[in-house]
Parts: structure tokens; sequence; C-alpha cells
């Protein structure tokens, strides 16, 4: 699809190409880890974290802070001290910041996600996937734990970095006033937002914002509708469905969508690197509040992802976008590896610190040379300083 393969052309260069050795001497930016995870997501966690650690984190010591709707056990805290020497600190997350809003009608919301799991629409009947995405959405950057920061790197459980960081992502972003950082760009699943165009598109007109070149990344013209259509109910069958979710009505103007659609390209938010202060901004915050009154995120199962993406379109500049296309990374079926220029090689030992104990840095040496045989697509994702 155009619309994804446009990304490489539209964005920027990396930051820094090939190995360097990290200037961990450097003022480090004001910038955290953050992970949302369960319990049970230990062992996902911990792989996901190892990687972090090995390939950036030992260099540059970043904090992390992981939030839980539920309460972290001791077990969970005492094997995530152990998987770094960087702070930790451990957050609960407020009702009010997770499940279903008070000015919401309950059984409506729950009938609602129970008929989007009949439909087999993907964690569509899953009340908690939903609340996690309206999390992610409108919350995560509000929490007390992440005041004091500028800057975040969302690590989720089950991922894979391919490729040493040898550089500071968050100082590189800075100083090249950066705003939002992705690797991976994918096609959502159109049953999941079937509306959340429409509302998105209507609030930019209703605050008369104009494009700064990012929305035409997201909104394909539409095919003129054919002579016998035109009588028809100018709205398609699936946005009749959506009511607002019983807060403050939302105006939606009905043509906000003629002529463009969404093309359900969006960053792949479980990796993101951004800037904090754009949550935080009022235009960010009417957004949110706008989708959120509609109800979508019941009465629709919208992902965080599709949320900030389309977010970006409307308030940011390609130039504040920052593509890590230097950063390989896996997450379930979906990867990005760079193509895998030869870079000046260091000796391992430089890389190669005694962080972890002698008997483990064994067993995580064979494991690096299990990543070099990886075969992705038939190419092997080799990009090891
Ligand atoms: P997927 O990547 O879209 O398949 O979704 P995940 O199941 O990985 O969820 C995305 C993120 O939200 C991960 O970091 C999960 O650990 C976290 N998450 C999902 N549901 C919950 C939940 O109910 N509670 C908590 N605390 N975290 C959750
Ligand atoms: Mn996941």
């Amino acid at each position: 699809p155009p619309a994804i393969r446009k990304i490489s052309e539209k964005f920027d260069k990396p930051f820094v190409t090939g190995c360097s050795v990290p200037q961990t001497d450097q003022p480090r930016e004001n910038a955290v880890i953050v992970v949302l995870a369960r319990n049970k997501e230990l062992e996902g966690v911990l792989s996901s974290m190892r990687y972090m650690e090995r390939h950036f984190n030992r260099h540059f010591n970043y904090p992390y802070v992981f939030l839980n709707d539920g309460i972290f056990n001791e077990t969970f805290k005492e094997a995530i001290r152990n998987y770094t020497q960087s702070e930790v600190e451990f957050g609960q997350i407020e009702p009010e910041h997770w499940g279903f809003p008070d000015w919401a009608d309950l059984g409506e919301a729950q009938e609602a996600i129970a008929k989007q799991g009949d439909q087999a629409i993907m964690y569509g009947g899953m009340a908690s996937y939903h609340h996690m995405c309206r999390f992610y959405s409108g919350f995560f950057y509000k929490h007390e734990l992440l005041a004091k920061y500028e800057w975040y790197w969302r690590l989720e459980p089950d991922i894979k970095f391919y490729c040493d960081m040898t550089y500071d992502p968050f100082v590189e972003m800075k100083k090249n006033n950066k705003t939002y950082g992705f690797t991976i760009a994918v096609k959502e699943l159109r049953e999941t937002v079937p509306n959340l165009f429409r509302y998105s598109s209507a609030y930019m007109r209703n605050n008369n914002i104009t494009s700064q070149g990012m929305w035409e990344m997201f909104a394909e013209p539409k095919p003129a509708k054919k002579e016998e259509e035109k009588n028809k109910d100018n709205l398609p069958e699936d946005v009749l469905k959506l009511e607002p979710g019983r807060g403050k009505p939302v105006e939606v103007d009905p043509t906000a969508m003629e002529g463009e659609d969404y093309n359900m390209c969006h960053f792949w938010s479980n990796f993101e690197i951004a800037r904090l202060d754009f949550y935080r901004s009022k235009e960010y915050e009417d957004f949110f509040q706008m989708l959120d009154k509609s109800g979508g995120f019941w009465n629709e199962r919208w992902g965080d992802a599709p949320v900030h993406s389309i977010a970006a379109g409307i308030l940011l500049s390609p130039a504040q976008i920052h593509y890590f296309r230097d950063v390989g990374y896996r997450h379930t079926t979906i990867h990005h590896c760079p193509a895998n220029a030869p870079a000046k090689q260091l000796p391992r030992q430089k890389w190669y610190e005694p962080y972890f104990d002698d008997k483990k840095a064994k067993e995580e040496d064979s494991y690096w040379d299990n990543w070099d045989a990886e075969k992705e697509n038939g190419v092997g994702c080799r990009c090891r300083c």
C-alpha cells in the first residue's frame, strides 16, 4: 500500500549512522522508559528489558516507570530491580484513569463490547483492552510518576530490539526539534475504527486547524460517489451505530469526511519515543476529550496507536516526526530490520561491560549469536556493534 511505502521518503534520515562510542558523559535528557503491565506478564517484561538494557540502556541508564491498574506484587518488583541498575518506580493507575468514566452508561458500554466480541473484532470483546487503549490515549502522561519527565520511551512486554543504539535518542530528538518518534507504521483493522476519522476530521474543522503536512499521510481522497448513490443517506451504515457515549453531546459535522477517508495508516505505538508535552497540550486534551465523549473507546475499539497518529496528523508537521529506521524491532509477528550496512566494528569488549554476571554473560553471548542467525524475511537482522 502506497501510504506505508511513502513513509521512508517522507521522514528524515537516522540521527546517527553506524556505531559510535556511547557518549555517557554528556548530559541526559529528562526522560523515562514507561512500561504498562500486569504481574502475569513478568516474563515478557523481563525479556523486553533485557533487549532494552543490552542494546541501549546499560550505557545510558534511563529510569523506568512501571504502571498497572492493579498492584504489582513483590515477585514482580524484585525481579525487575534485578534486571537493571537504573532507578525503577512502580505506580498504580488511579481508577479515574482506567475503566469506564462515571458519565458513561455502563450497561450500554458493556453491551457494545460484548457485541464486538460476537463480531470477532480483534480484542473488541475485552473490556480490559478497551481500557488499556483509552489509558494510553488520554491518561498515561497524567500519571503522577511521569509528572517530572519531559520525554518517554514506551516499552511493551515481548518485544525485541535487534540493533545496538549507541546514541541517546532523547538528546538527538531534542537537538533536532522532534516531538514524536516511531519505527514501524502499519495499517489498522478498519472494523476497529469505523468512525475515528470522522471525529478527528470534525475536530480539525471545528477548531479551524489546517494541516502542517502530516494530515495527508492519513487522509486519502475518496472515490467520487456514483450517481445512484448520491440520493442515499450520506453516512455509511457504520456511522449511524456510534452513539455519543452519554457524556457531553459531540458535534460532528456530517460533511467532515467529504472527499477523504482514513487510509488506516498509523504509527505502531508499542514503540514510541515522544515529548510528553505533546500529550499534555490543550490541543491534544481537547482532541482526546472529544473522542472520549463520543463513546468510541467502547462503542468501537479505538486503539491508542491510530489516536496518537491522527493527533500527530492534526497537530504536528513532518519535521517534528522522527522515523527511527535504524531501530531493529519486533513485536509479535511484525518487525522492522534496518538495512544492514556494514558499520565500523568496535572491539566487542567495549560493548560488553560486566553488567551481567559471568554465567549469564555467557548465555547472553550465545543468545546474541541466535539473533544473528535469525532470519527476517530471508535477511539476517544484523545490526550489532
Ligand atoms: P497488543 O500488543 O496490542 O497485543 O496488546 P497487549 O496485550 O500487549 O497490551 C498492550 C500493553 O498494555 C502491554 O504493555 C500490556 O502489558 C498492557 N496491558 C494490556 N491490558 C492490560 C491490563 O488490563 N492491565 C495492565 N496493567 N496492563 C495491560
Ligand atoms: Mn503487546
